[in-house]
């Protein structure tokens, strides 16, 4: 394999002597900034990705069903937030002196130093191709690494607009190596590949628990893992309506739900109940359900026919179960993989809507007593996913309690879907471990050295 090396060339030597070891060549070594401070190839491509945000956004919209006008600002324009903000870090990544054997006559000094781990397979799913992929990779360049990209298989044409993109970057051929194809051949092919030290993964609960054990199985290689959700969003008497309604609508219809942290049920306190459902269904009829290139579109098609169908299935059986179909629920009339904005209340517990995500636009409410906080907050943690959660509540009180217990590894207050590049993100339980974003993000690539010295 020709490999090119891009980030901190200090302390990367003995990666490259032990990839030379293993037969591959080093065909260029990318340090930035460089000497005089000026390149800045992330950067660079960051730019690039800006110049072509719209075409970008375009094929998201094609490949993916993403609204365009959503497609340009998150798809998009988090993106290439994502590798400006990672961009800044590559010069900053540093070990530290740590004083030990204090009470002994001999003088030592530890230093650690922070290595990339090498070759880095990324695994992506569907929902957010672009912005899945940058979230990664960036921090996987900025720490260091070389890394092969396997998008899902339904939604290759972003990552492959984004390869032509690196090139006229200026990042060596080699550094960033995109394979498109199935997740049996491809992404197993890396999972179980001798030479790859690491696996970023995102995508369902269930493949990330067979690339952990092929990861443990190979060669014990490093893996981070995002994965599935069903995360709840609880509204108390006393929030702020309109701002939970409004929020409440982007916790579930944000990207057609297609969404890993939508709020997979929401629990809406008795006396507000009724009055919060009907101000849904209102906005839900005023969604405009189209074609996702005209910029007026709320609405999409979902991302492909199987998904669909899963959806169709979904809402069959939460009827069948006995919960109250309010909206929606079926195919909308058209061509194309329109599912209907739908809105499910009467969840109990024990149904399969209130345990299973849906991935899908599909509202599952239920309803707690009044005042019963401790009550709401179990069965909100009655779950084996940790994915994210949200509190709605004017009470600083009540919001800082149930912040505390919620087990998730993001809880929104008074807000819902607020990522940033600079906040770290990821699950607890069965939604996965490491973090996407954020400093916290480079330690996932990056391994720590210890050096002891005696004098
Ligand atoms: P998926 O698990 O089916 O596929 C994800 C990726 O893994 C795809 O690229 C697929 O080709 C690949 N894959 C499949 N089998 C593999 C194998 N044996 N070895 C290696 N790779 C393999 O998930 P999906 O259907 O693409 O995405 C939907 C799921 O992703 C949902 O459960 C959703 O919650 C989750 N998701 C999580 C996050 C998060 O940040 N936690 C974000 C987006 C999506």
């Amino acid at each position: 394999m020709k490999i090119a090396v891009i980030g901190q060339s200090l302390f990367g030597q003995e990666v490259y002597s032990h990839l030379r070891k293993e037969g591959h060549e080093i065909v260029g070594v990318f340090t930035i900034p460089d000497k005089d401070g000026k390149a800045d190839p992330l950067g660079e491509l960051a730019d690039l990705m800006e110049q072509h945000q719209e075409e970008l956004a375009t094929i998201e919209a094609l490949d993916a069903g993403a609204v365009y006008t959503l497609a340009l600002k998150t798809h998009v324009g988090m993106s290439i937030q994502t590798f400006r903000y990672f961009a800044g870090w590559c010069d900053k990544i540093q070990g530290s002196t740590i004083p030990i054997n204090q009470a002994r006559p001999n003088r030592n000094l530890t230093l650690t130093k922070k290595e990339p781990v090498g070759v880095c397979g990324i695994i992506i799913p569907w929902n957010y191709p672009l912005m899945m992929l940058s979230w990664k990779t960036a921090a996987c360049l900025a720490a260091g690494n070389t890394v092969v990209i396997k998008p899902a298989q339904v939604t290759p044409l972003t990552a492959l607009k984004f390869a032509e993109l690196t090139l006229k970057a200026g990042i060596p051929k080699g550094v960033i190596n995109i394979l498109p194809g199935s997740g049996s051949l491809v992404g197993q092919r890396l999972a179980d590949h001798p030479d790859v030290r690491k696996i970023g993964f995102t995508g369902s609960t269930e493949v990330g628990k067979h690339i952990m054990k092929s990861c443990a199985l190979s060669n014990v290689k490093k893996v981070s893992l995002e994965l599935g959700g069903k995360s709840p969003l609880i509204i108390f008497a006393d929030c702020d309506l309109s701002k939970a309604v409004q929020m409440g609508m982007s916790s579930v219809f944000f990207n057609k739900g297609e969404n890993c942290i939508a709020a997979g049920r929401l629990f809406v306190e008795d006396s507000i109940h009724d009055q919060f459902v009907r101000r849904v269904v209102e906005e839900v009829g005023k969604m405009k359900i189209g074609n996702p290139l005209n910029r007026d579109t709320d609405h999409g098609p979902q991302n492909h026919q199987a998904h669909l169908n899963k959806l169709r299935e979904y809402c069959q059986r939460g009827v069948r179960e006995g919960a109250t179909l309010v909206c929606g629920g079926n195919q909308v009339p058209r061509p194309g993989f329109f599912f209907e904005p739908t809105v499910f209340t009467d969840v109990e517990d024990h149904m399969f809507i209130a345990k299973e995500e849906s991935f899908g636009p599909i509202m599952v409410i239920s309803r707690f007593a009044d005042g019963d906080m401790d009550g709401v907050l179990s069965r909100a943690n009655a779950t084996e996913f940790g994915l994210a959660s949200g509190v709605f509540t004017r009470d600083i009180n009540k919001a800082l309690y149930v912040s505390d217990k919620l087990a998730a590894g993001t809880v929104f207050v008074n807000t819902y879907n607020k990522t940033d590049v600079a906040a770290p993100f990821g699950g607890f339980k069965q939604s996965g471990f490491g973090k996407d974003l954020g400093e916290a993000a480079l330690n996932e690539y990056l391994r720590v050295k210890t050096v002891t010295f005696e004098y």
